[in-house]
Order: structure tokens, then C-alpha cells, then sequence
């Protein structure tokens, strides 16, 4: 059994975005940047698949800018077999990522393809399901706990009524939550070992995929500064402050 995992270099969770003076984006130049969290418990998954004996390889792909081979190579040091790089200048969407992970998988012909619920720097959560459509196969959203058996793989998923399982016929796409797993650290032999792991280097142009942005952003705007908050003596006074100062009842 063949997993590949997707995975997306992002500005790092713990980076306070800065919006840049001309509303044009976010600051990225010397900011620092990871591979974007869901898809770490995405890597950790398919290695403890691979772990159990249930999986013989996994692949990592990431498509962007030349610096997305980091990532991968983060992937690698954790202890994936290969990756799979492919060049892309601009920002590309959601349905075109699904497209060009969608010609990947034409060619490697994985059984499944672990990836995060969403990217936390455009919030999309629609890369997974897009590439199950344009495939064809079953997906798994949001997947909290993952079981694999023969031609099966039963998921646990946080609906907002509860928990909803789900048992999916391979081959099948699932997106992974934080919840999952707690995604291992590569040690420094491994982190030695992965700078000899192959990546396979592509361009999007390669892969024959329309790149061209559907969404037309005009702007972007940091949220309006929160005042800060005071404490209140009793209840009497919520009221009065909610009533007379903010006026919202
Ligand atoms: P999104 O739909 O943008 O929220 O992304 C959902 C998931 O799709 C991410 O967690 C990644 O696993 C995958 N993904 C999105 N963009 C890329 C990319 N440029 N390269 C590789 N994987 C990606």
C-alpha cells in the first residue's frame, strides 16, 4: 500500500500576521514559515500506517515556491520515504492544487492520500474534497481517529452533533484534524538521513494545469483593534453598561 501526503508551507502558527502597507497581502519576507499543522498530523499518520506494516510507502507532495521543498524535506525527516516537489511562482487555488494533486495521483496510483482539514493561512478546507471529486473516490473529512483494515478504512469525525464514523472502500482521500495524533519530532540522525531521500523535482507547467486565479482579491484589511476589557461589580452594572454605553440591549 502506497499513501501520499499532501502538505502546504505556511507562515508559522505562532507568527502575528502583519498586513503589508499597500493592502496587496500578508507580510511573508523574513517571516518564519512550517508546514502548516494539520498536515504535520497528516505525515504522522501515514508513518504510523507505515509503522504497523499496514503501508510500504509514503510519498510527500507540495506544490509552491522553491523554499515548499523545506517542508517536504521536514516530512522526509520524520521519516517518509520520498517527495515529490512541484514549482509554482504564484499562489495558486484550492481547485487548482486539487488539479495538479489530481495528475499526481494519476501517475503514482497511491491507495490513499492523507492531507490537513484546512490551510491555516487562506482557512479554504476545500483541497480534499475537491481532489475526491475530481477523482471519483471516497472522502473522510475531519478525521479524528483512523482504523485501516483490507480494502477499508473506518474514520471518527467531529460533527457538530457529535461523533459520526465512517467506513470509506479504498482508495480514499482524508483530511486530518489536530485531534488525529501527536506528530513526532525528527530527530538529528533522521533530520542527516532525509538530506539523501529523493524529491523529484516538477513544474506546474508540467502537470498541464490551469493556474489561473478564479478569485479576484481586492484587498486586505487587519481587523478593527478590540478595545480592552474591563471587570464589572455585579450584574446591575453589566446591564446598566450594556444598556447605556454600548447600547446593544
Ligand atoms: P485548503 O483547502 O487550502 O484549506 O487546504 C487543505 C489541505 O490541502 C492542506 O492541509 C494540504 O494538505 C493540502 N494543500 C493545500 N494547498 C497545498 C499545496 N500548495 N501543496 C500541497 N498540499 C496542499
Amino acid at each position: 500500500m502506497k499513501i501520499l501526503v499532501a502538505v502546504k508551507r505556511v507562515i508559522d502558527y505562532n507568527v502575528q500576521i502583519r498586513v503589508k502597507a499597500d493592502g496587496s497581502g500578508v507580510e511573508t519576507e523574513n517571516v518564519k514559515m512550517s508546514m502548516n499543522p494539520p498536515d504535520e498530523n497528516a505525515v504522522e499518520e501515514a508513518l504510523r500506517v507505515k509503522e504497523s506494516g499496514k503501508a510500504n510507502e509514503v510519498v510527500i507532495v507540495s506544490i509552491g515556491e522553491e523554499k515548499s521543498k523545506e517542508t517536504i524535506r521536514t516530512a522526509l525527516a520524520m521519516g517518509a520515504d520520498r517527495g515529490i516537489f512541484v514549482k509554482s511562482n504564484s499562489n495558486i487555488e484550492p481547485i487548482c492544487v486539487a488539479k495538479a494533486l489530481k495528475k499526481i495521483v494519476d501517475t503514482e496510483k497511491p491507495d490513499l492520500v492523507f492531507m490537513g482539514k484546512q490551510a491555516i493561512d487562506d482557512d479554504c478546507n476545500q483541497t480534499g474534497q475537491m481532489l475526491s471529486a475530481l477523482l471519483g473516490w471516497s472522502q473522510g473529512t475531519f478525521a479524528s481517529k483512523i482504523e485501516l483494515n483490507e480494502n477499508e478504512i473506518s474514520i471518527t469525525r467531529e460533527i457538530d452533533e457529535g461523533l459520526e464514523m465512517l467506513k470509506l472502500k479504498l482508495p480514499s482521500i482524508i483530511t486530518c484534524d489536530l485531534r488525529l495524533n501527536e506528530p513526532r519530532y525528527a530527530s538529528l540522525p533522521n533530520i542527516m538521513k532525509a538530506k539523501k531521500k529523493p524529491i523529484q523535482d516538477l513544474n506546474i507547467e508540467d502537470l498541464e494545469v490551469d493556474t489561473a486565479p478564479r478569485i479576484n482579491f481586492l484587498k486586505v484589511e487587519e481587523p478593527p483593534k478590540r478595545e480592552k476589557g474591563i471587570m464589572v461589580n455585579s450584574i446591575e452594572e453589566l446591564v446598566s453598561k450594556l444598556k447605556n454605553e454600548a447600547k446593544v440591549i
